[in-house]
């Protein structure tokens, strides 16, 4: 038989009185009551029973829930000691979910994977993520380089647009960079705040982040192409030139302007209005001039 759906008001609200659990906003607790925004963030992630879910913030397994009747195994990261009996009593029906305790920054990540995902062909991260750490927890996925089909996140409105945001707008910046070096973002869709206990007061999107199988551009040193687009959008109503004199020191300013030019870039852009390709053909300009 089928579970009662977790992620409904009526249930939710049974289950936290049932519990007496009290909601903690520092760990970012918003669950999901809304079925049909459940069932588009799981379609987003492509599962069949060939492959895993990694989901980061169970709660009381609204979306666990949804993951287990869709992936082959799936484990579930808490850091909410008080949540691990209601999810171990909600899932109870559910052998091939996981619950581990334990914050998802801390976590060796790789060990995890290894120990959890060995049997399964492919994984994802699905996840309606606490808004406080959104960015350190997909930068540590991506940064790790694990072996991921995609991850399908539900997120702060503004964060997943400048995630997905294209050179030459307000919102593109070094996150889009970072985020779209790894990945091709898509926007799956804009959730209201209605659909949360307690309502954030934020509005929130889901994104689908497809892991390339190697990255956007090629560079010679990864750290030094993010420190030229850190770099290069320190203040970002400076050009490319002003930005940048920071790293090689006023005294090359002018050597500056004419390595750029020379790289086929105006020095007066903005870092705004640069390509992925473009920060790699700067980075590379400048390994080769010695600017490390
Ligand atoms: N998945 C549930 C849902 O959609 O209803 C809950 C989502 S809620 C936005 C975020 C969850 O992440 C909370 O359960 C919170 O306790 C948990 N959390 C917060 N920080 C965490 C961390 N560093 N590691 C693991 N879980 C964390």
């Amino acid at each position: 038989m089928k579970a009662a759906e977790v992620g409904t008001p009526k249930r939710t609200k049974e289950i936290i009185a049932k519990y007496g659990f009290s909601f903690k906003k520092s760990l970012g607790q918003n669950f999901l009551i809304d079925q049909n925004i459940l069932h588009n963030i799981v379609a987003a992630a492509e599962l069949d029973k060939s492959k895993g879910a990694l989901e980061i913030g169970p709660g009381i397994g609204a979306l666990t829930q949804q993951l287990a009747e869709e992936a082959g195994t799936v484990t579930a990261v808490e850091i909410d000691q008080r949540l691990i009996p209601i999810l171990r009593d909600v899932l109870a029906e559910q052998p091939h979910v996981e619950v581990i305790h334990g914050d998802v920054l801390k976590l060796d990540l790789k060990q995890l994977f290894q120990e959890q995902f060995s049997k399964v062909e492919r994984v994802s991260v699905v996840a309606n993520l606490p808004y406080y750490v959104t960015t350190p927890i997909l930068m540590k996925l991506l940064e790790e380089r694990l072996p991921l089909e995609n991850i399908v996140v539900m997120i702060q409105k503004e964060v997943a647009q400048r995630m997905a945001a294209k050179p030459g707008g307000k919102e593109y910046g070094s996150l889009s960079v970072a985020v779209q070096y790894y990945c091709e973002p898509k926007l799956v869709c804009i959730v209201p705040h209605t659909v949360f206990i307690p309502q954030p007061n934020v509005d929130s999107a889901v994104i689908k982040l497809t892991l390339r199988d190697t990255p956007a551009v090629e560079v010679p040193d990864e750290d030094h192409y993010f420190r030229i687009v850190q770099g290069s959008f320190t203040q970002r109503r400076k050009t490319l030139a002003n930005n940048l004199t920071s790293l090689v020191g006023k005294e090359n300013r002018e050597a500056l302007t004419e390595l750029l030019t020379a790289s086929g870039i105006d020095p007066t852009r903005r870092g705004e209005t640069l390509s992925l390709e473009e920060f790699a053909v700067i980075s590379r300009a400048f390994l080769a001039k010695g600017w490390g």
